[in-house]
């Protein structure tokens, strides 16, 4: 008899009846991306390849649930004996207030990527700040600590990504956000990794801006690195997170959204002769965190990156 094929997406509807729903699909679904939207992620690319490389009979798929069904679909999540999940946008802040228990670092950061379902628990964890380090040291060969940093956005990515910045020491962090009290708060919050005279010049190391062509222009000269971590590219229709014109080619230039490819912002980049690249790399290097939170052993990064070109 042939083997019932799993659905690409499913449901909050699909949970509620789960073991019905996936009835005869081997390897039994046991993981999953939460997300709104979802039909993007390659999360499951990369997870499938990393199940099958390590030989655990389990399989990843993507959940689209919206913002009021996720309380809900975490719920259910528990009851239907799932490992664990992946939460992305935009649920990051919102799992991190649904969790029974989070571990220290997702705790200081306050947003939630990765759960682990122990028993009647929903554990929280956060891989992406990791997971952009990485990305940035294998894309750019630099480190965190090295580098001026401008980051455009103040969600549940960009959190991750400030206090990993802050952790390592970078030598100045901007964070720029449409909405300016996001981005004076998490300044806030981050104040005690700055404390420090790293820079040489009058500017701050630690500063939160708002997001016009001025403003943003004059943190150019001040910055190496420029990171992407609005949901803005996902789609078609986006305007650039930041104005092309504003770009210079000394900049280093990271985009978190992956799909496309080739994203608007790349391909200003690209006009401007900046080095740029998208957020690939991190999708990989955290989705490999999570996996080794999940399962307790090393994940292969070399078959997960094989599963994201597929
Ligand atoms: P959130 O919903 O938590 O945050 C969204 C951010 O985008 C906020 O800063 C928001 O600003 C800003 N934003 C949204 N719309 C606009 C707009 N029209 N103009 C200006 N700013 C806007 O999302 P996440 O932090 O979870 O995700 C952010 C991005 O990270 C997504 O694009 C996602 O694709 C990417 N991502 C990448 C991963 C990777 O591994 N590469 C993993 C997960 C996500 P405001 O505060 O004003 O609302």
């Amino acid at each position: 008899m042939k083997r019932k094929q799993p659905n690409d997406v499913y449901t909050l509807a699909d949970l509620r009846n789960w073991s019905d729903i996936t009835h005869g699909i081997k390897p039994p679904i046991r993981l999953a991306v939460i997300g709104d939207p979802v039909a993007h992620s390659l999360s499951p690319a990369m997870q499938n390849a990393a199940l099958r490389e390590e030989q655990i009979d389990l399989q990843y798929t993507k959940l689209h649930v919206r913002a009021e069904e996720l309380e809900d679909a975490l719920a259910l999540i528990r009851e239907n004996n799932f490992v664990g999940a992946n939460v992305t946008v935009p649920h990051k802040q919102r799992a991190f207030a649904l969790m029974d228990e989070c571990d220290r670092h997702a705790a200081d950061v306050g947003v939630v990527n990765t759960i682990v379902v122990r028993g009647q628990k929903l554990i929280g964890f956060n891989t992406d700040g990791i997971g952009f380090a990485r990305a940035i040291r294998e894309e750019f060969s630099v480190d965190l600590k090295d580098l001026r940093i401008l980051l455009v956005g103040a969600g549940g990515v960009a959190r991750a990504i400030a206090f990993e910045c802050g952790k390592q020491g970078c030598e100045r962090l901007v964070i720029a956000n449409r909405t300016a009290d996001r981005a004076a708060d998490l300044v806030q919050q981050l104040q005690k990794f700055f404390v420090g005279p790293k820079v040489l010049g009058p500017v701050s190391r630690l500063q939160a801006i708002g997001l016009s062509d001025s403003t943003l222009r004059g943190q150019i000269p001040h910055t190496d690195l420029v990171v992407n971590a609005t949901s803005l590219g996902l789609e078609h229709s986006d305007p650039l997170p930041i104005g092309g014109h504003v770009l210079e080619p000394h900049l280093m230039i990271y985009d978190t959204v992956y799909s496309p490819r080739r994203t608007r912002l790349l391909l200003a980049a690209e006009q401007t002769g900046a080095r740029a690249t998208n957020g690939l790399s991190m999708l990989l290097h955290q989705g490999a965190r999570s996996f080794e939170i999940w399962f307790d052993r090393e994940a292969s990064v070399s078959a997960m990156r094989v599963g994201l070109q597929a």
